[in-house]
């Protein structure tokens, strides 16, 4: 995101990609998003002038308990109802269930965790168009074989031209 010192393009920032950003994630950043699926910050992680920072004593601002380390299985099957739950109070509601589970597609894309694609195989019916075209992504980082073999009759099957480029795309 920092295409020279002291200039940010936050059009490829992390942060905005997977907390503002409303379409589908461009491709060429995909990968490196890694397992992140709501924000970045590694850039204040980093910066010399936070060493000064102490660890806060308001407990609003600690992760909540049920929150530590969340299954990617678990948040990938959250429907609008379970999302609002399970966020409610959290920053992370603001995004929304799509765009929160299409940044878990993408996570799961990045895991090289095969026990995962279930997971994925049952959102490529989603009914949101950004969640299956991530979806599609994330099958053929999982299984490439398998997303090529079904690629063909999905494609005839999909109606969204965002969703009908991603299986054009592994298709070649
Ligand atoms: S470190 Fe993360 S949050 Fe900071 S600018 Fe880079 S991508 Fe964005």
């Amino acid at each position: 995101a920092f295409p020279q010192p002291y200039k940010l393009d936050a059009r490829r920032c992390i942060s905005y990609l997977t907390i503002e950003h409303k379409g589908p994630i461009p491709i060429e950043f995909r990968t490196a998003m890694g397992n992140r699926i709501y924000g970045c910050d590694d850039c204040l992680a980093v910066c010399p002038w936070n060493k000064f920072a102490a660890v806060t004593a308001e407990m609003a601002f600690h992760p909540r308990p049920e929150l530590k380390g969340p299954l990617l299985s678990e948040l990938a099957a959250l429907d609008d109802a379970g999302f609002r739950q399970v966020f409610t109070a959290s920053p992370v509601k603001r995004i929304g269930r799509d765009r929160f589970v299409r940044n878990v597609m993408i996570a799961i894309g990045n895991s090289q965790d095969p026990s995962l694609l279930p997971a994925v195989l049952e959102r490529l019916d989603d009914a949101d168009e950004m969640v299956r075209g991530a979806a599609v992504w994330a099958f053929s980082q999982l299984a490439p074989d398998a997303a090529r073999a079904d690629g063909a009759a999905r494609l005839d099957a999909e109606s969204h031209p965002d969703v009908g480029a991603e299986w054009q795309f592994i298709l070649g």
